[in-house]
């Protein structure tokens, strides 16, 4: 063996690598031999809709949001349920999993970003994990309110027991009562851990490749729906990266971010918040801000007098967009406080200020487009460059 491949084989993180390689073989194997002699049962179908959702909201809503970035507060309770279950996705305790994601936020598209795209999707997808190189020594000092936690540090010295025990032994466990223990680890378990690992992992892969770059043109993060329908709503990163601290990803109040719609299910049954949003005014401050660079690019190398002319139109339209982005953040600031201090009692006076952020809401989205529409015209050049 050459002093190249063994110091190459050195690299390798065998644990991982053997664990992301045989838990998809052995699905494959084991589950077409069971699934053509059993079929599927009804009750695997439930257990394992619940075990993709418990870890996999338990690495968004839990992991993502709320310990790598402070998105919003929550009760104790739901907090040992994402150390439980999120430990289930076989994912890395809470510490060496949120230690990787800040230094990803800080270090973006350089070498210092452990799942960098720039090395390739496949090692922004997986490949980051196969070798030891970004673990040779584990630092936390970029999360120490983290390692404050003791019941994070509990989660972080206990990972593997927690993991194994909450992953494979409770689906048998559960499996046993209901009389089929190993239809319901292929299930729950492996099946389980195989969709939930490939799910955040395109998050760094699929999110940094295809889609839009509405909030920051200068970085790889992209929203896209599909990814966001692959990803339990994490699809919409590049406002995610834009705007880390905000609960929310998909921004829009339609878009598809089921974990973001978990933390207000959350709020309303009184488990978690202080849910940290970005008003509306910095939000289409960003868009403008995308749109005029744009445009920049696009009138490049046309004399500066044509250009006025459509300086003007911009400016004119982002004035108006700005005026209406910030009339609605003042609405939606009212409205938040309001229900903080009345309750729900004073609903007379909610329902007017509900009545005017409505009202607000409507104005934005006429000022959004005319905006779509004269960005539109602008970029595709119908507007005479000489008028
Ligand atoms: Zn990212
Ligand atoms: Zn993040």
């Amino acid at each position: 063996m050459t002093e190249t491949t063994s110091s190459g084989l050195r690299r390798i993180n065998w644990v991982t690598t053997l664990f992301l390689l045989l838990t998809p073989l052995v699905g494959l194997i084991w589950g077409a031999i069971h699934i053509s002699t059993m079929g599927v049962g009804l009750s695997e179908l439930a257990v394992f809709a619940f075990y993709v959702c418990a870890t996999g909201f338990s690495i968004t809503t839990g992991y993502h949001r709320l310990f790598a970035h402070g998105a919003y507060e929550c009760s104790r309770i739901v907090k040992v349920f994402y150390l439980l279950f999120g430990a289930a996705a076989f994912q890395h305790s809470v510490l060496s999993w949120c230690s990787d994601h800040r230094r990803h936020h800080k270090y973006l598209d350089h070498d210092q970003d452990p799942y960098s795209i720039t090395r390739g999707f496949f090692w922004a997808h997986m490949g980051w994990l196969l070798v030891t190189d970004h673990k040779k020594a584990e630092d936390f000092s970029n999360i120490p309110d983290l390692v404050a936690d003791p019941w994070i540090r509990w989660q972080h010295q206990f990972y593997v027991p927690i993991a194994v025990l909450m992953g494979f032994v409770m689906p048998f466990g559960i499996g046993y009562a209901v009389g089929h223990p190993w239809g319901f680890v292929l299930w729950a378990g492996l099946f389980r851990v195989v969709l939930v690992h490939h799910s955040t992992f395109l998050v760094n892969s699929l999110a940094h490749t295809i889609g839009r770059r509405p909030y920051l043109r200068a970085i790889s993060a992209r929203d896209s729906i599909v990814t966001a329908f692959l990803t339990f709503g994490e699809g919409y990163h590049n406002f995610h990266h834009r705007f880390a601290t905000d609960y929310r990803n998909g921004v829009g109040r339609a878009a598809w971010d089921p974990t973001k719609w978990l933390i207000r299910g959350l709020e309303m049954m009184g488990l978690a918040w202080d849910l940290r949003c970005v008003s509306t005014e910095r939000i289409v401050a960003a868009q403008l801000g995308c749109d005029s660079e744009r445009l920049s690019e696009r009138v490049k190398g046309h004399p500066e007098q044509a250009l006025a002319h459509l300086r003007e139109r911009f400016a004119e339209m982002a004035a108006s967009v700005q005026r209406a982005a910030t009339a609605l953040s003042k609405r939606e600031r009212e409205f938040a406080e309001a229900r903080k201090q009345w309750g729900r009692d004073r609903s007379a006076q909610l329902t007017a200020l509900r009545a005017e952020l409505r009202a607000a809401r409507l104005e934005m989205r006429a000022a959004r487009v005319r905006w779509r529409a004269v960005v539109a015209e602008l970029l595709s050049g119908s507007v005479a460059l000489s008028a």
